[in-house]
């Protein structure tokens, strides 16, 4: 039997773990932070519409720089965060977040180059960033997941890093960032600056996206996704706004034709149909400061959130309450600091069955 060692493997990724959020077969999948509506029977047929469309053109290469989805994102984030002039050419989409991550590093990292990131914060980010050849620095947030501006500054003149991380609201803590930090960071910082914003629609009223400081800042880039408050995780469809000179860096190191012409068209029937979309996001913010409050009120440490997750503990041996919930049906995430877990926040039902089946495991 051949296994990896005895292949030509490249010497830094030997010994690495594929990424593996478990995906089981449960009743309540509460791991992954996706939106637990599926699409209606009305998107359902437009999506089946817009495929049957473009199904006649498939012996064509897809619009390589998918122009008109970049437009119609651009509107979305236009109403989203009136005042912050976001048009297409300021717009580029990819599949999923991710591979719009690993564009960035591949045009503004790789070897020699660093990436600074604040943990606990999303684990794609080193894993892209040590597979791109770049050095990952890991300067820590405050004991309250937060980062006050002096804190995220020191850091940065510390390392001088080629590109900055910054998640807002973070996973796995749920923390938003004050613009503050954001500024702070972008002023000191000698390279690019990522605000991950994969779970925007969900921060609490009065959170201002970093949306509004694009102007001007040529070195700043937010990225989103519709894997999250979109509901529309299987689509592999994530973006960024940025100034247009970024998006001439990444059209270096994107594959022609990354975004297939399926993809393009379910994208854009998606984002017809947003106000239904987002229409259950009120519901899950709801839902998630009810399971806040249910937690602390049963004695739990619980993270703020700004997102669809919460992060709580503290649990000596949390991989225990983790199996305990496993077996009742109930999946959710060991991640984060060692004494925590990350809940999704899922239907009504499902969050029954997670705080009946979380009572039962203790
Ligand atoms: C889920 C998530 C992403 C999204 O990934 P996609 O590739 O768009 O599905 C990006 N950033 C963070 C912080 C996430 O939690």
């Amino acid at each position: 039997m051949t296994d990896l060692s005895d292949l030509p493997l490249r010497d830094d990724l030997r010994g690495r773990e594929p990424y593996g959020a478990p995906q089981l077969d449960v009743p309540y999948a509460l791991n992954t932070n996706e939106n637990p509506y599926p699409p209606s029977e009305a998107l359902v047929k437009a999506l089946g519409a817009a495929v049957t469309d473009v199904a006649g053109t498939l012996n064509r290469y897809p619009d390589r720089d998918a122009v008109a989805l970049r437009a119609d994102l651009a509107a979305f984030l236009d109403a989203d965060t009136p005042g912050a002039g976001i048009t297409g050419d300021r717009v580029w989409a990819a599949n999923g977040s991710n591979e719009i991550i690993q564009q960035i590093l591949q045009a503004f990292g790789g070897p020699g180059r660093s990436v600074l990131g604040f943990e606990p914060s999303y684990s794609m980010h080193p894993i892209i960033t040590a597979v791109s050849g770049t050095r990952w620095i890991n300067a820590a947030r405050d004991e309250d997941f937060t980062l006050e501006p002096a804190r995220a500054v020191a850091a940065v003149e510390e390392h001088r890093p080629d590109v900055v991380f910054l998640t807002s609201p973070n996973n796995p803590t749920g923390t938003s960032l004050p613009l503050e930090t954001i500024e702070a960071v972008l002023a000191a910082a000698p390279g690019m600056v990522v605000i991950d914003e994969a779970y925007a629609e969900f921060r609490r009223s009065g959170t201002p996206s970093a949306l509004t400081l694009l102007d001007g800042r040529p070195r700043l880039i937010v990225t989103r996704t519709m894997s999250k408050a979109f509901a529309m995780a299987g689509t592999r469809l994530g973006y960024l706004a940025a100034d247009p000179a970024v998006i001439d860096a990444l059209l270096l190191v994107r594959l022609p034709y990354h975004l297939s012409a399926v993809t393009q068209a379910v994208a854009r029937t998606a984002l017809a149909f947003r106000d239904e979309l987002l229409g259950s996001v009120e519901a899950l913010r709801r839902e998630r400061d009810e399971i806040v409050g249910w937690l602390r009120g049963e004695g739990f440490t619980v993270a703020d959130s700004d997102a669809n997750f919460v992060l709580f503990g503290r649990f000596p041996d949390r991989r225990r309450v983790w199996a305990g919930l496993l077996e009742r049906g109930v999946l959710i995430r060991e991640v984060g600091p060692p004494e925590w877990l990350r809940v999704s926040v899922g239907t009504p039902g499902e969050m029954a069955a997670f705080r009946t089946a979380l009572k039962e495991s203790l």
